[in-house]
C-alpha cells in the first residue's frame, strides 16, 4: 500500500519501547530499514531487532542521547554505515517529569527541554544537513503532543517543550520546503505505553483520562505508527508543516460534547 516505502531507511529515536518501538515494527512492514535508537534499555531495542529481521526485514540497534550531538551523528552515521543512505528521521524520544512548576529544579527543567526539544532540534539539523549536501529530498516527523496545545499544569517543561517543537516543525518545514524536504509533527493524546504505566496502572486514573477522550478509548502505539507511515510515504507528498492529531478528539474542548457549556 506505501510501495514507496519499500527499502527506504528510517532513523526512530527512542525505539526500545512504546510509540517509537511500534513505529519500527510497522516501518519494517512497509520493508524500510531501520536504525531504531535506544538510550538505556538495549534489551528492548534488540528484541525490535530481532522481531524484524524474523519477519524478513532489516534494523539495526544504536545506543544514543538525542540531546547530545555526538549521539544524533552516530545515529545518522549507523544509518549511512549499515543501509547506505537516509529518507526519513522521527524524532520521538520524550520523557516527562511531573512537578508543581515553583519546585521545578534547573537541571530537571533543562533535561526535560534538552530531550524533548534540544534533541528534536539536533535530529532535524543532522538530517536536513545529509539531505541538503546529498540534494535530495527527506521526510522529518517529530513526535509532539496534545500538550503543544492543551496547558498542563505541572508539567510546564513539557508543555513548553512541546510547544517548542510545534513551531520548530512549522518554521523548518517552511524553511526546508523549497528543497522537497517536509518536515511534520505527529500529536498523540492518551497513549498506551510505558510512559503512562504508573497512571494507567491506577483504575480511577486510567478511567479519568479515558473520560477525557470523546472516542472514549485509550489510543494504542500502534494508532500513532499508522500516521507515521503516511507522513513519511508519497501519499503525504503535499503535507509539510502540519501536526496531525492523534489523540481520539482529546483536543477538541472534550467537556463541551453534548451541548454542555
Ligand atoms: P516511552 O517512555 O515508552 O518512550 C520514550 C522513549 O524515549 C524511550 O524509548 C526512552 O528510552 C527514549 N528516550 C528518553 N530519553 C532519551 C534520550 N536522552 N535519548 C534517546 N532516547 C531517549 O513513551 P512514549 O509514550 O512511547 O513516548 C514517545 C513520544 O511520544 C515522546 O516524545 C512523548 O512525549 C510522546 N507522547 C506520548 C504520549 C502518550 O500518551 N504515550 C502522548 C503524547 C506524546
Amino acid at each position: 500500500m506505501f510501495e514507496d516505502l519499500n527499502q527506504k531507511v528510517a532513523v526512530i529515536t527512542g525505539g526500545s519501547k512504546g510509540i517509537g518501538n511500534a513505529i519500527a515494527i510497522r516501518y519494517a512492514q512497509e520493508k524500510m530499514k531501520v536504525v531504531i535508537n535506544y538510550h538505556s534499555d538495549q534489551a528492548g531495542a534488540d528484541k525490535a531487532v530481532e522481531q524484524i529481521k524474523e519477519a524478513g526485514g532489516d534494523a539495526v540497534a544504536v545506543q544514543a542521547d538525542v540531546s547530545t550531538e555526538a549521539g544524533v551523528q552516530a545515529l545518522l552515521d549507523a544509518a549511512i554505515d549499515n543501509f547506505g543512505g537516509l529518507d526519513v528521521w522521527v524524532n520521538n524520544a520524550g520523557m516527562e517529569i511531573q512537578r508543581p512548576t515553583h519546585e521545578v529544579s534547573l537541571e530537571e527543567w533543562n533535561k526535560v527541554i534538552d530531550i524533548n526539544m534540544t534533541g528534536v532540534f539536533l535530529g532535524e539539523k543532522a538530517a536536513l544537513n545529509y539531505w541538503l549536501d546529498k540534494k535530495q529530498p527527506g521526510a522529518i516527523i517529530n513526535m509532539s503532543s496534545v500538550h503543544q496545545q492543551i496547558p498542563w499544569p505541572t508539567f510546564a517543561s513539557y508543555a513548553t517543550a512541546k510547544g517548542g517543537v510545534k513551531l520548530l516543525t512549522e518554521t523548518t518545514a517552511m524553511e526546508y520546503a523549497p528543497h522537497n524536504i517536509r518536515v511534520n509533527a505527529l500529536a498523540p493524546g492518551a497513549i498506551n505505553t510505558p510512559i503512562n504505566a504508573k497512571k494507567f496502572a491506577d483504575k480511577a486514573q486510567y478511567e479519568q483520562t479515558r473520560s477525557m477522550v470523546p472516542m472514549a478509548k485509550i489510543g494504542d502505539p500502534e494508532d500513532v505508527a499508522d500516521a507515521a507511515v503516511w507522513l513519511a510515504s508519497n501519499q503525504s507528498k503535499y503535507v509539510t508543516g502540519t501536526t496531525m492529531f492523534v489523540d481520539g478528539g482529546m483536543s477538541l474542548y472534550p467537556s463541551f460534547q453534548g451541548g454542555k457549556g
